[in-house]
């Protein structure tokens, strides 16, 4: 399909995925961060 609405566009797109594993991100306030709390925390 090369005709997409915006809609659906955005709808493809992944929510967030961590950096480091590619896990889902849960949305958060402050966008500060690429990587989920398991690997912030070893970071940390
Ligand atoms: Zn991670």
């Amino acid at each position: 399909m090369m005709m997409m609405s915006s809609k659906e566009f955005f709808n493809n797109l992944p929510p967030k995925e961590c950096a480091k594993c590619g896990d889902h991100i849960e949305e958060m306030a402050d966008c500060y961060s690429h990587k989920c709390e398991d690997c912030e925390g070893e970071i940390h």
